[in-house]
């Protein structure tokens, strides 16, 4: 086999929603990223860079047609806006049967491409999943940090599998997406999946940097409905929590059930309305909880059963 046959062929995914204002200045950091890689024989000079534009409403997916005349640059354009996972996911979808690897970034480049050096690298030494792990995140705000950072002890805290600090940057190999694909379920959280599939793994460590331009799509509202949905989707520990909160319940109910029965019998009942009341109130505020907690994952499975696809494409480009 001659060098130029061993070379990957490597598709870089990049969900955009909303992103015009930063589109060209990623898009050229990618081409240059790109030229030296195939300059250093580190890529076929037929890799891909793919922009899934995720139902934006500006002016993205006219960026992504106008680039998609240069080499290298293609699109994907969604139906509608199916948020940043199943961006990933459809275009990992696509991807896998034009590439052998393939690194999904997001478009702002927030995280580094200068690893992806280090990515192929791992690759070649046996590594099938490259997992970019943020190392520093002295850039971030101190808000985003701390509830980031709470996030990843949560998860390890109930017993989900994932690797620290580590969101959607990542290389992967086309037989890997092939595994991906047995994964069934509607409400993807990516992170989630890929250490359950297995296969060796590496991580290379970067520091984060900030948006140059436009804004974040992930405000807190949106970032706290993302890991509550990380959370339910791979652990039912909250559902045991609440068992367990039901056991202590029970157990101080009957301590304080014989208190009732001893008083009553010795003729000391007191006339509460403030102590009935208070415990009617506290029982009822935490059963309210823990069915708040079960319907969370009953509205999961209602999700789940009707199997709505996870993305619908309305163009691909070349
Ligand atoms: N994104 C997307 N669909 C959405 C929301 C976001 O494809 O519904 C993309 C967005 O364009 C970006 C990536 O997901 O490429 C991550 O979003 P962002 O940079 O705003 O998140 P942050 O880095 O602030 O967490
Ligand atoms: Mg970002």
């Amino acid at each position: 086999m001659s060098e130029v046959n061993k070379l990957i062929k490597l598709a870089i995914v990049l969900p955009c929603y909303n992103e015009e204002e930063i589109l060209e200045f990623s898009a050229k950091l990618l081409e240059q990223k790109i030229t030296e890689l195939i300059n250093k024989n580190k890529i076929s000079n037929e890799s891909l860079i793919c922009f899934v534009d995720d139902g934006s409403r500006d002016t993205t997916w006219k960026i992504i047609e106008d680039l998609s005349t240069k080499n290298h640059f293609t699109g994907i354009k969604l139906a509608t806006n199916f948020g940043h996972q199943n961006a990933i996911y459809a275009g990992m979808m696509i991807m896998k049967d034009h590439a052998d690897c393939l690194i999904t970034i997001d478009a702002d480049l927030q995280d580094d491409i200068n690893v992806f050096e280090d990515m192929i690298d791992a690759h070649e030494n046996g590594s099938m999943i490259v997992y970019g792990v943020r190392d520093n995140r002295e850039l971030d705000s101190y808000f985003k940090r701390i509830t980031a950072q709470g996030f990843y002890k949560l998860m390890q805290l109930m017993k989900v599998k994932s690797v620290y600090n580590h969101a959607d940057f990542r290389f992967i190999d086309s037989r890997v997406i092939e595994e991906l694909v047995k994964f069934k379920e509607v409400s993807l959280f990516l992170r989630g999946i890929f250490p359950i599939i297995g296969f060796n793994s590496t991580n290379v460590y970067y520091q984060r940097k900030i948006r140059v331009a436009g804004e974040t799509k992930y405000p807190l509202r949106k970032m706290l409905s993302f890991a509550w949905n990380g959370i339910t989707s791979f652990s039912t520990a909250p559902l045991r929590f609440i068992f367990y909160i039901g056991i202590i319940m029970f157990l101080i109910s009957i301590s304080f059930g014989i208190w009732v029965a001893i008083a009553a019998f010795t003729g000391e009942s007191v006339k509460g309305w403030a102590s009935s009341l208070l415990v009617n109130l506290i029982f009822s505020g935490i059963n309210m909880i823990c069915l708040g907690i079960i319907g969370e994952y009953i509205g999961k499975i209602y999700q789940e059963v009707k199997q709505r696809p996870r993305y619908i494409i309305d163009k691909i480009l070349k």
